[in-house]
Order: structure tokens, then C-alpha cells, then sequence
């Protein structure tokens, strides 16, 4: 196949443009601000779980106080009866004995539901503050995965611009270079190739093998219209001054 040097050029620049296109897509694949906003959601999972064991936590003493205050003022009511009774004074002594007996556990027993209740408020109090802590973190992951939400934004819509343009001068390369030539670069692309190169320092610079010396010879003895594709790789090899042949 022959082609003229200038077009042959354009088949450099376009493979240029073809990896710029590459180095975009893998850009836009891997936008750093995706691995940042799955960390954050992970996080958030975190303290989102938190805040639903805080919110059990707090029915659960909510429950136990409920139990506690309404069984003291069962306790409390009982033992006014009694000490009504008792301050009446119309009791057979053995009666009132009892009823002294009984006033007494009474106490005892609210007592211990007494302390037991200080307890359970000491707990509502800690897991009041688990709570708001799991909340606000709640709130502050969230504010970060939005931050960085919309810097993503800016990211991609950025790549994706830059791949518009590169699309563009793709395209209005390709426009200039021979049916016959595109087509064998483009052969080379589909197959997932350097569609060219530049021959320099010996070496193809689509596969960067170093080409041996016959290779070399029956390169430098072809005419410079003469399109030559490398043995390795296949891609179309450009020959410039910078070739050294
Ligand atoms: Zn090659």
C-alpha cells in the first residue's frame, strides 16, 4: 500500500488522539471521588446502624422506666393505705402488727425499686447521648458524600467535555486521511491494537520492540510512500528524520 508522508503523519497524530480518547475513558472509569464516595457510604452504613441500636436502647429504658415508676407508685399508694389505717388506730393489735410488718417491706421493696430506677436514668442518659452522637455523625458523613458528590460532578463533566473535543479532532483527522490507510488503522484499533508508531531509535513506537537489523535495511530501502507496518505488532510504522535510517 502506498500512502504520501504527510498522510502517513496524520496517522501518527491520530493514534495520538486515539490514546488521549483511552487515557479519558480510563479517567472517567476510575474518578477518584467514586473510591472516596463508597469509603463514605461505608461509614455512613456505620452510623446509621449506630443510631438505630442507640434508638432501641432508648425505648428499651424508656420501657424499664415506665415499668419501674408505675410499680413505685403502686408501692407508694399501698403504703398511704396503710399508714392510714395504721394512724386510725381501729385495728386489733395483731392486725396492726402485720400492717406495721407489711409498711416495712413496702419501703424496703420500693427502695430497691428506687435505686433501681436511678440506674435506668443514668443508662437513658448515656444512651441519650450514643444517640445524638450516632445522629450528628449521621448528618456529617451525609454532608460529606454530597461535598463530594458534586465535586465528581465537576470531574466528570469535565472528562466528559475533554472526550467530546478529543471525539471532534478524532473526527476531523480522519477526515483528512485516505479511505484505504484509515482502514488499515482502524483494523488495527478493533483488533485492540496501536492502530501506528513512530519508527525511532530502532524501536516501534507502537509496541517499542527494536526491530532487527534486515528489517531495518528493507525499511530504509523502501520508497517514502511506501506504507510500512511493523512485524510485531502490526501497526502502521511512520518514518520521520528522527527515524535514523
Ligand atoms: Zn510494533
Amino acid at each position: 500500500m502506498k500512502a504520501d508522508p504527510q498522510m502517513q503523519l496524520l496517522v501518527l497524530d491520530l493514534a495520538g488522539v486515539d490514546a488521549e480518547l483511552l487515557r479519558i475513558r480510563h479517567r472517567l472509569a476510575h474518578l477518584p471521588e467514586d473510591a472516596e464516595i463508597a469509603q463514605l457510604e461505608q461509614q455512613l452504613q456505620t452510623h446509621r446502624d449506630e443510631a438505630v441500636k442507640a434508638q432501641i436502647a432508648a425505648e428499651d429504658v424508656k420501657r424499664e422506666t415506665t415499668r419501674l415508676e408505675a410499680e413505685i407508685g403502686t408501692m407508694t399508694q399501698r403504703e398511704e393505705k396503710d399508714g392510714a389505717l395504721l394512724r386510725d388506730g381501729n385495728l386489733p393489735a395483731k392486725a396492726l402488727t402485720e400492717l406495721q410488718h407489711e409498711l416495712g417491706s413496702l419501703s424496703r421493696r420500693r427502695g430497691v425499686l428506687e435505686d433501681e430506677l436511678l440506674e435506668v436514668m443514668e443508662q437513658a442518659e448515656a444512651v441519650s447521648a450514643d444517640e445524638l452522637r450516632a445522629g450528628a455523625m449521621v448528618t456529617h458523613v451525609e454532608g460529606q458524600i454530597a461535598e463530594v458528590t458534586e465535586r465528581r460532578g465537576r470531574t466528570a463533566d469535565q472528562a466528559d467535555k475533554d472526550l467530546v473535543d478529543a471525539t471532534d479532532k478524532r473526527a476531523a483527522l480522519a477526515a483528512k486521511i485516505d479511505a484505504g490507510l484509515l482502514a488499515v488503522y482502524d483494523r488495527q484499533v478493533s483488533a485492540g491494537k496501536v492502530g501506528a508508531g513512530l519508527l525511532r531509535q530502532r524501536r516501534c513506537g507502537a509496541c517499542r520492540m527494536e526491530l532487527d537489523r534486515s528489517e531495518l535495511s528493507s525499511i530504509a530501502s523502501a520508497a517514502e510512500d511506501e506504507v510500512v507496518r511493523c512485524d510485531e505488532c502490526g501497526a502502521i510504522l511512520v518514518r520521520t528524520k528522527e527515524s535514523g535510517l
